[in-house]
């Protein structure tokens, strides 16, 4: 008979999870929840020690790395300028975004005093079309942080007992992410990606319950508003047998974003409807049609589907700007890790000098415009410009390649078809 697979004690991962099994008197525990007790212990000893004056070198090194220190908290500013070197315009988002998450360390560090005074979550909504940086400022953020970070897509969640996934099962990627240090996790940031798609399916109550709309938005209050959840370490349905980790929401924040297709109506019906006063934007400056998600308002969240109860969660509302062509050209060159600096890299490291006249950066552009494909294109249009070089060049003897306007179009337009068929 095969032998019945093993299980972590603490964790619930299985052996084929984890590279290593030690075997107690009743249980097992494997070699990451060995490494998390043996800092939990640390800590616990430094706490005993500090109570009773006399804390040693070895455990003040292990806490200092957990906690963060007052001193080096980076003010908004601060965070605004790290965010701009890997961003491209999007300067209200950022602002929010430097602002929430500055109040985010506040509140790590409130638990240290103790003067009644609870500073609440600030979880963030970012509103824009695809591809114009959401997850790009999410993740910028939490490598600043050095937080773990999460990216789940809320369109795969369903309410508890239908086919999708678990709510909780967002809290596992993270757990994941973190090593199954609870602890790291607790503190965490969760990007939930497609929000838009969990909207309410019509504003009236309909006779089919709507278990990946409403459902869902009730299901992540709880996680938003902080509170212990169990969660299943393996992800998955929640399952009677399976060992659940508890999890504290209460410093997880969590930034959501969506495309929200359409909500400019939305908007627009509000401005048109709003009576003229002091208060209406219609009245005292000009509407900017081109770009109506800079009037976002949670009334308008609401109009879209939105249960007012999230609305309330989720306090910092934000919006990003259409990506134009001086914004996309900016894109290829200038962040921190740009497209065209990690090709210029990856070209050194063969030896070659890589360089581009502007004329064929603004082709790429151009091309991205043309198929719809915004940032997300530049990537692809600039591989296909890229694939003949990048596989003739390393087992050749050139040492250089310099690409003009007519190297970009030729090599664009003979892929060119696919995009055609794609837009
Ligand atoms: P979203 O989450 O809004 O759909 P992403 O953040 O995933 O879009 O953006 C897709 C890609 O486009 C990113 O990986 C990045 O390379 C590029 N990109 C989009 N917007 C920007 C921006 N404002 N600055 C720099 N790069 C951007």
């Amino acid at each position: 008979m095969r032998k019945p697979i093993q299980y972590c004690s603490f964790c619930g991962r299985s052996e084929r999870e984890v590279s290593f099994l030690l075997t107690g008197l009743t249980g097992l525990i494997c070699g990451d929840c060995i490494q998390n007790a043996d800092t939990i212990l640390k800590d616990a000893l430094k706490e005993s020690g500090e109570k009773s004056g006399s804390g040693n070198a070895r455990s003040r090194e292990s806490n200092e790395k957990a906690s963060i220190e007052p001193e080096k908290l980076p003010f908004p500013r601060d965070i605004k300028a790290f965010l701009d070197q890997y961003v491209i315009g999007q300067d209200d988002a950022k602002r929010y975004l430097s602002v929430a998450v500055y109040n985010h360390y506040k509140r790590l560090l409130q638990a240290e005093s103790d003067d009644g005074v609870e500073i609440e979550k600030s979880n963030i909504i970012m509103v824009g079309a695809t591809g114009t940086g959401k997850t790009l400022l999410a993740k910028t953020i939490a490598r600043m942080l050095k937080v773990p970070f999460a990216i789940v897509d809320a369109t795969v969640l369903t309410e508890a007992g239908y086919v999708g996934e678990d709510i909780e099962s967002i809290l596992t990627r993270l757990l994941q992410v973190a090593n199954y240090n609870v602890k790291e996790a607790e503190r965490g940031i969760v990007f939930i990606d497609e929000i838009d798609k969990i909207a309410r399916k019509s504003d009236n109550p309909s006779i089919t319950r709507d278990v990946s709309g409403e459902g869902v938005q009730q299901g992540l209050l709880k996680l938003l508003e902080g509170s212990i959840i169990n969660v299943p370490p393996q992800g998955g349905r929640k399952h009677p047998d399976q060992p659940m980790i508890a999890i504290d929401t209460k410093n997880i924040l969590f930034v959501c974003g969506g495309a929200f297709d359409g909500i400019e109506r939305k908007i627009s019906q509000r401005l048109n409807t709003q009576v003229v006063g002091y208060t209406s934007p219609a009245h005292n400056t000009a509407v900017d049609k081109n770009n109506m998600l800079q009037y976002i308002s949670p009334q308008d969240l609401k109009s879209f589907g939105l249960i007012p109860e999230i609305i309330g969660r989720m306090p910092v509302l934000t919006y990003l700007n259409p990506l134009d062509k001086v914004a996309l050209r900016a894109i290829l060159t200038e962040p921190k890790n740009s497209i065209i600096k990690q090709y210029i890299k990856m070209f050194k490291m063969d030896g070659v000098k890589l360089t581009f006249d502007e004329a064929a950066l603004e082709y790429v552009v151009d091309k991205a415009i043309e198929f719809k494909l915004g940032a997300r294109g530049l990537r692809s249009i600039t591989e296909n410009m890229m694939i003949d070089p990048m596989f003739e060049i390393p087992s050749s003897e050139q040492k250089e390649l310099h690409v003009t306007l007519d190297y970009a179009k030729s090599h664009i337009e003979r892929n060119a078809m696919q995009y055609a068929v794609a837009s």
